[in-house]
């Protein structure tokens, strides 16, 4: 199978949603492929398929076999896309297709494969678009999914971050086998921040029914909130405010309390 000429694969970010936050490379890979593989839902994101394109969706936690399953195609000479929401490379496929090639650096397996990373519109960037500029300083992305790794890893690096003054930008918060975990971060946050600190509750951003809001982090109710979330979690410094025409905005300042104010870029 795998001796084959090899054709190629592109490892493809969607963007959050809309076609139009997707990059041009990602766009013209998506039309080029002869097959696209992914988890189904982000397979219908792609939109329409052209005749000569075939969908090979796949559940969501088959991630390594995913990974094999594309770059077997690739190998016997099909132009493969296998698609993520978002950025590839965030809580997503590109890791697994980086780990399989790794894992066959040694035989050889796959080395006619051509293999492209397209970067795509990570989730938090998009809501923070939404809202203004809530990671306008440093911060850290969190998936709070606890299936790939232990809840303790995860709920140090949240301890951790919160207390490093970082904004926090949470993925996966909470699903109905995860019922528990966003309230048991939201805690362990709430050792270090005020109960006013903004959170940006952005849901479904860039596709149907979108919903951004910002509430106080003392106020934010997990029955509110599902997969198709992701929170922002403002540092000490973020602030919130409502304009003359009612819109809310969000932002964290490039400087800190005590630092010259202004920046050169
Ligand atoms: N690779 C993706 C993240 C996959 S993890 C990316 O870069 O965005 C899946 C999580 O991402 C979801 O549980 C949710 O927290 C977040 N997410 C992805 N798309 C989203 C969207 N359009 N709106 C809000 N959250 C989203």
């Amino acid at each position: 199978m795998s001796e084959t000429v090899g054709g190629r694969l592109a490892v493809v970010g969607l963007g959050p949603g809309d076609a139009t936050w997707r990059t041009h490379e990602a766009s013209d890979r998506l039309a080029a492929a002869t097959d696209l593989v992914g988890y189904g839902p982000y397979l219908r994101q792609v939109g329409t398929l052209g005749d000569h394109q075939v969908a090979h969706p796949f559940p969501n936690r088959k991630e390594a076999e995913r990974a094999v399953f594309a770059l077997e195609l690739a190998a016997s000479g099909g132009d493969v896309a296998i698609v993520s929401s978002g950025d590839p490379g965030i809580f997503a496929m590109a890791a697994a297709v980086v780990e399989e090639l790794h894992r066959a650096n040694n035989s050889g397996r796959w080395a006619g494969v051509s293999v492209t990373i397209i970067p795509g519109v990570t989730a938090a960037t998009a809501a923070a678009a939404r809202i203004g500029a809530p990671l306008g300083h440093d911060l850290c992305l969190i998936s709070l999914s606890d299936v790939l790794k232990p809840w303790d890893v995860i709920e140090r690096r949240i301890v951790a971050a919160a207390s490093a003054d970082f904004v926090l930008a949470l993925y996966n918060p909470l699903s109905r086998h995860r019922p528990w975990q966003l309230q048991r971060a939201l805690d362990a946050i709430g050792c270090h921040r005020s109960p006013e600190t903004p959170v940006v509750i952005a849901r479904n951003v860039a596709r149907h029914e979108e919903s951004v809001s910002t509430l106080s982090l003392g106020e934010v109710d997990p029955s509110s909130v599902d997969m198709r979330t992701l929170l922002i979690v403002g540092s000490s410094t973020t602030q919130a405010f409502t304009d003359r025409t009612g819109r809310s905005w969000v932002y964290t300042p490039r400087h800190y309390p005590n630092s010259p104010v202004g920046s050169r870029d």
